[in-house]
Parts: C-alpha cells; sequence; structure tokens
C-alpha cells in the first residue's frame, strides 16, 4: 500500500473502535458518578487568552514549555487549554454561578510534552471542581468521588497519595528550608534541578530525575511548616477517608506539576504502569487562583484523571472490555425494492442494532457480511418473501431452524430470538 500523504501529528492518535467504545463508556460511568454526587456538566472552550494559564506559574514545564500557543487573525494571544481546571475558574469569575459551584467536565487538553506511552500531545480528561468552599469536607467527597469512580470500572490496583501543601502563608518557611536543603549539597542535583531550584524550590521536588532522589527522599516536609489551621483541615480530610473507608498513603513530598496549589493535594498512582507514567489523576486545592484570575477571593478545590492513562492502567490489568456494539441483525436482500432499508429502519427504531450490505451483492457475500459481522440473526428478504409480506429468520450463532415470518411480526419474533 503507497504512503499516505499525511500521518496524525507526533504525539496525538487515530481513535476507532474498540477504544473509542470504551472511552465513551468511561465517561459515561464518570458523568453518572459526578451526578450522583451533584455535579453538573460544563464545557470550556478549547482554547483561551494566554493569561487564563501563565497565571498557573511559570515555573511549571506545563507553562514554560508545553503551551500550544499562537496568535490568532485578531491579534489575540491563544493558547489550546493544557489542562481544564483554570478554564473551569476563569468561567467562573466570569459567570458567577451560586456557590458552592459544583461542575464536573470531559474532554482533550494540549501539552507539547514528549511523546512516548502514556503520554501524548493531545490527550483526554475528566474533572471535578468545587468552588466556594473552604470545608475539608468537600476534599473529603470528591477524593471519595474519584475513588468511587476507579473502584465502578474495577481498577483495583491504584494507591492514593495524600499531602497537603498548607495555606501560601505557610509557604515561605518551608521555601527556605527546602532551599537551605538543596544549597547544602548543589552538586547532588541534576542540571536542571539546579536551575529549578532558582525559579520555585517547590518544583525540585517534582523531579523524577534519578541523581535527584537521594537529596528528595532527605529534603524537609511541609507537614512540619502547616500553620494550626491548614494542620486541623488536613487532619478532618485523613478523618474523613478513614470514616468512608477510602484508603490513602500520605506522600508528604507530593508537590504536583502546578503552582497553583494549596493545602490539600493528591495524587492516583496505577500499581500496574510503569513508574515514570504512573499517576492516573491527581489535584488539590487551589484557594488563590480564582483572584489571579481576577475573580473573588473564591477557594476550589478539584481533580482530574487522565483517561487515557486510566485505560492503559485497565489494560495492565486486564479489565473494562469495550462494551459490545456490533450488529445484533444483518440483513440480507436480494431485491430490488426498499424492503432491506424498510426493515432495518423498523428494527433499529425499535431499539435493535441493525446493519446489512451495499453494493448490490450476491446473496453468498451477503451472508458472508452478516457472519462477519458477529450478528445473533439474519433477515433474508428474498422476491418470493417480498411478494409475500413475509421474511426468513436464520439464527447466526445456533443450529436452530430459519422461520418464516411475516412482516408484521418481524421486531417482536426477532426481540424473542435476541433473548433466548
Ligand atoms: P496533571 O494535572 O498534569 O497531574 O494531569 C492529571 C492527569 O492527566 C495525570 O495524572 C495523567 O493521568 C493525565 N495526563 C497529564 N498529562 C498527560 C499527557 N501528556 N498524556 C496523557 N495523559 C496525561
Amino acid at each position: 500500500m503507497a504512503k499516505p500523504s499525511f500521518q496524525a501529528p507526533p504525539g496525538t492518535r487515530d481513535l476507532l473502535p474498540p477504544d473509542t467504545d470504551r472511552m465513551r463508556q468511561l465517561v459515561t460511568i464518570f458523568a453518572s458518578e459526578a451526578a450522583s454526587a451533584g455535579f453538573g456538566q460544563v464545557i470550556p472552550p478549547m482554547f483561551e487568552d494566554i493569561g487564563v494559564f501563565t497565571r498557573l506559574g511559570e515555573a511549571s514545564d506545563v507553562v514554560s514549555k508545553e503551551l500550544y500557543d499562537f496568535e490568532d487573525k485578531g491579534g489575540r494571544r491563544i493558547a489550546l487549554r493544557p489542562e481544564q481546571t483554570a478554564s473551569v475558574c476563569r468561567m467562573y469569575a466570569e459567570q458567577r454561578p451560586l456557590t458552592p459551584w459544583k461542575a464536573w467536565y470531559a474532554g482533550p487538553n494540549f501539552r507539547y510534552d514528549k511523546p512516548q506511552k502514556g503520554r501524548y500531545r493531545q490527550f483526554d480528561q475528566v474533572g471535578a471542581e468545587v468552588i466556594g468552599s473552604n470545608d475539608p469536607d468537600v476534599d473529603i467527597e470528591l477524593i471519595a468521588l474519584a475513588a468511587r469512580f476507579f473502584d465502578r470500572i474495577g481498577l483495583q490496583r491504584v494507591t492514593l497519595l495524600l499531602n497537603s501543601l498548607g495555606d501560601k502563608s505557610d509557604r515561605p518557611r518551608y521555601l527556605d528550608a527546602l532551599r537551605a536543603h538543596f544549597e547544602a549539597d548543589l552538586d547532588a542535583l541534576s542540571e536542571q534541578s539546579r536551575a529549578t531550584l532558582q525559579v520555585n524550590p517547590l518544583r525540585v521536588l517534582d523531579s523524577k530525575r534519578p541523581p535527584d532522589a537521594e537529596l528528595i527522599a532527605s529534603a524537609p516536609v511541609i507537614v512540619d511548616y502547616l500553620s494550626d489551621d491548614a494542620a486541623a483541615a488536613f487532619g478532618r480530610v485523613q478523618a474523613g477517608l478513614d470514616a468512608l473507608g477510602v484508603a490513602y498513603q500520605l506522600a508528604p513530598r507530593l508537590v504536583r506539576g502546578l503552582d497553583y496549589y494549596t493545602r490539600t493535594t493528591f495524587e492516583f498512582a496505577a500499581d500496574g504502569l510503569d513508574a515514570a507514567q504512573n499517576a492516573v489523576g491527581g489535584g488539590g486545592r487551589y484557594d488563590g487562583l480564582i483572584a489571579d484570575l481576577g475573580g473573588p477571593e473564591d477557594p476550589g478545590v478539584g481533580f482530574a484523571l487522565g483517561v487515557d492513562r486510566t485505560l492503559l492502567a485497565c489494560d495492565a490489568d486486564d479489565l473494562f472490555d469495550a462494551p459490545d456494539t456490533s450488529p445484533e441483525v444483518w440483513v440480507v436482500s436480494t431485491t430490488d425494492g426498499f424492503e432491506a432499508l424498510e426493515v432495518s429502519a423498523e428494527l433499529r427504531a425499535a431499539g435493535v442494532r441493525t446493519d446489512r450490505s451495499f453494493d448490490g451483492r450476491s446473496m453468498k457475500a451477503q451472508m458472508k457480511g452478516a457472519n462477519r459481522s458477529g450478528a445473533a440473526v439474519a433477515v433474508i428478504i428474498g422476491a418470493d418473501e417480498a411478494a409475500a409480506g413475509m421474511v426468513s429468520l436464520r439464527p447466526l450463532r445456533t443450529d436452530d431452524e430459519q422461520a418464516l415470518v411475516q412482516r408484521t411480526e418481524l421486531v417482536a419474533k426477532v426481540k424473542e430470538m435476541l433473548q433466548s
């Protein structure tokens, strides 16, 4: 076959069935869990004024290196969204819905990342955000929602990592301690982390580069620097998760990749994936982000789960099969009339998944199509059947006899056969 002129850009994938079926099923389950917890769906635009995202923190890779940005024909500086929390906060600041505002979303994001398995330039997330409440019970409910979702899709080998980054006012003392720790042994750090240290010492904790591991493991932990308020909230989150039976591990050096987090931060790691790409989701509080975007001083908390990576984790554990979308019935017709069109339309209207052959194929070729399709029943209409107002129903997966039935009885008989 000749090589096509174009291929999907690096870091993107063409998704086809059954992957699309699994993805839709996953989003459907997330939607039902979110709705059951009082969340409404929002659909933010896929691109925003670049300022919406640069507010996320210039020190994070997502902003400094990975934004897809361009100038549009009106001279605006635009960026494709690298995540949706910032867009939801911008939406909140602009629309001012009643609080607490509980929003969920699903859709693609774009990051100019180095493509590899589980890391794409266009990837899908589902997520949920609650804006306008300081109550740590909200954090607990959000984490429980994510945990319930993983439970419903059957993914059991997933570990919840939990930390608190404290309030903005707790940060300077901790950053000083962190800086002093790393500066005491600068040579042990990777070159990139030495550069990161100058911009934001917190980000060094996020490094997965092997030379940094030792110094990170001995770094001071933020929980030792929490204000009384932040410590009490963190205690409540842990006790609440215990009360709900949601298992977690404390991860005192978990900082997450974006700069806006305060207080509760968490990540879900899939045990079945390689350590470098095992995060299937994460989130936390971002109490200053809405004000940074020019909105009110309202707090927020949320999470996003990577759809592509969650499905990879399911593959690793051999679960979450695609729902069956193959036809139940195949219509075979050798007449020149409209029978195949009419019968197909009638069955589809009755909710039966129905397909057929085209292009005037022979009876034999159409039956081959029927068998290949996975359908359980073939509806056969030849000239004789058409003239008599009848159809033949042939079971394709059993040795049962073919039956001749009245056209008027078609739907009832087909449904009977599908149920048996
Ligand atoms: P983040 O907010 O960056 O932690 O993203 C939340 C989740 O989205 C991650 O835990 C991943 O599962 C997923 N994710 C983030 N970036 C990518 C990417 N480039 N490709 C695929 N999934 C991603």
